[in-house]
């Protein structure tokens, strides 16, 4: 056994060494590849057809392998140019801690296993619920993602406020912006679609205080049973913000429980110039946040947090026999009870390594950043003739079109859908588009601390020269023409 180890020491640990530096070799020029790298057909063949050897094959070709058609063949969501869904910026102290997590492997489920790990998860989860301004009794767990934490928020949501019987006619509020994973979290569940309803959101895309109010008011009067209400602190879309403190005003009256999804914009708490832009948080009974959104991280870091962490026991602990003796070791309950999962990784370590080296304040810088990136592009689409800026810079989001003057909607959808697609496809930048009101736009999300405003002016050019763009122009002048004749 001791030999066998000896021998792959020798022979992986030259090619991790190597490995190491082919990647920070990389990360030292990022900006000059390619955003989006695909595997060719030829590699996605070679790696169906290659299945699994009856007996093993020698480690330094199966890392060359990989690493020429496996690891290289994906998008780089770490590329300052990485505009698409909400990219995930990562800090390479966050990639240091998570290889240094996965080298070492504590079992995070229990205190047993991981005494120093859990009390780095139990002090980030303080520091977090204290950023958010929970008071005493509140408590939290680190999930693999967004999805998990608003699915583990929501069943504590549902556990706490409806018995067994009222289950069938509970409803919960969301807006026409809310995250999708709401959804799918509330069918998980138990509820049906018709038990989730979607309030309008104003004209600045935030949740319609007036209408929600309206919704649970006639819901209660027909005899449903209102449960929650899910505000988002940073939209998917556009980066806005629901008007929280109003929205807490209606739960507290009804007796609801409010659950933010702050999974990409619960960051902001970092920011001391644009915290107060989240004011409200702080009444609210469970928040969801991404840190491999916003702080940095690699995937898979993500943390929900609840106002009271009973609600998380009540519904997540079970005591098998076998883990009995594991409970025996401490005072604090083990994280395996307060969520779905039981073998869990230290997720928290990489994070906690990332905040001790850049310290709270240069997040928080590195977050203003990206509110300075997006001002800067929407300032650059303004400028041009024929371009509309559709949602206003925030939270490091602007959504914008090209939309010259006699070109029929559906094409104009057509024309910003070739846009996105051509930039992206050039591997310059990733640029892709989302609907608004039935409208298809181009959307940037600037988070990248990297991303320089030569990066973003040099991204919009593109995007304006595109060729999708001069024909567009092309079919506005010929039907001015037409006009004419
Ligand atoms: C990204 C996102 C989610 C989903 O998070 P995952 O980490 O992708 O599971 C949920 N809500 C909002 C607002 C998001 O932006």
């Amino acid at each position: 056994m001791e030999a066998a180890m000896e021998r792959q020491i020798d022979s992986a640990g030259e090619l991790m060494k190597e490995f190491i530096d082919t990647v920070l070799g990389l990360y030292r020029h990022i900006g000059e590849e390619d955003v989006l790298r695909q595997a060719d057909g030829e590699t996605l063949q070679r790696l169906l057809s290659r299945g699994i050897p009856r007996e093993g094959r020698p480690v330094d070709e199966v890392y060359r392998e990989m690493l020429s058609d496996v690891y290289t063949k994906n998008a780089l969501v770490q590329h300052p140019r990485c505009f698409a869904c909400i990219p995930s910026p990562v800090s390479l102290f966050s990639w240091m801690g998570d290889v240094m997590t996965n080298a070492f492997d504590p079992h995070a489920g229990c205190r047993m296993n991981a005494s120093a790990a859990g009390c780095v998860e139990e002090a980030l989860v303080r520091w977090m619920c204290g950023l958010a301004g929970y008071p005493d009794g509140c408590g939290g767990l680190f999930v693999s993602g967004g999805s998990m934490a608003n699915l583990t928020a929501l069943t504590a949501a549902r556990d706490a406020k409806l018995s067994d019987a009222e289950r069938a006619s509970a409803v919960a509020y969301v807006s026409d912006q809310t995250h999708s994973s709401i959804a799918k979290g509330l069918h998980i569940i138990g509820f049906r679609a018709d038990q989730v309803r979607k309030v309008p959101s104003d004209a600045a895309f935030r949740m319609d205080a007036g209408a929600l109010r309206a919704a649970i008011a006639e819901d209660s009067a027909a005899g449903k049973k209102p449960f929650a209400v899910i505000a988002t602190a940073g939209t998917t879309n556009t980066g806005s913000i629901d008007p929280l403190p109003e929205i807490a005003a209606i739960c507290r009256a009804y007796g609801l429980w409010m659950h933010v999804d702050g999974a990409f914009g619960a960051s902001v708490l970092l920011s001391k110039r644009y915290r107060h832009l989240l004011s409200g948080i702080e009444l609210s009974d469970s928040l969801s946040w991404d840190a491999h959104k916003w702080l940095m991280q690699t995937y898979g870091c993500s943390v929900v947090l609840l106002r009271d962490q009973a609600h998380l026991l009540r519904s997540f602990a079970v005591h098998p026999e076998y883990l009995k003796d594991a409970g025996a070791f401490n005072q604090s309950p083990d994280f395996w009870d307060l969520g779905p999962e039981l073998t869990r990784p230290a997720r928290s370590l990489k994070l906690w390594l990332t905040l001790q080296v850049i310290g709270s304040e240069g997040m928080g810088r590195a977050i203003e950043h990206g509110y300075a990136m997006a001002d800067f592009a929407a300032q650059l689409v303004r400028q041009q003739p024929d371009w509309e800026i559709v949602s206003p810079a925030q939270q490091g989001i602007v959504c914008f079109r090209f939309a010259p003057a006699g070109v029929p909607a559906h094409r104009l959808d057509r024309i910003n859908q070739e846009i996105a697609h051509e930039i992206t496809q050039s591997g310059y930048a990733q640029v892709l588009t989302t609907e608004l009101r039935g409208r298809k736009v181009l959307r940037l999300c600037t988070l990248n601390p990297e991303t320089t405003p030569e990066d973003i002016r040099a991204t919009v050019a593109r995007l304006v020269k595109s060729r999708a763009a001069a024909k567009g122009r092309g079919s506005e002048e010929a039907h001015a023409k037409k006009k004419v004749s």
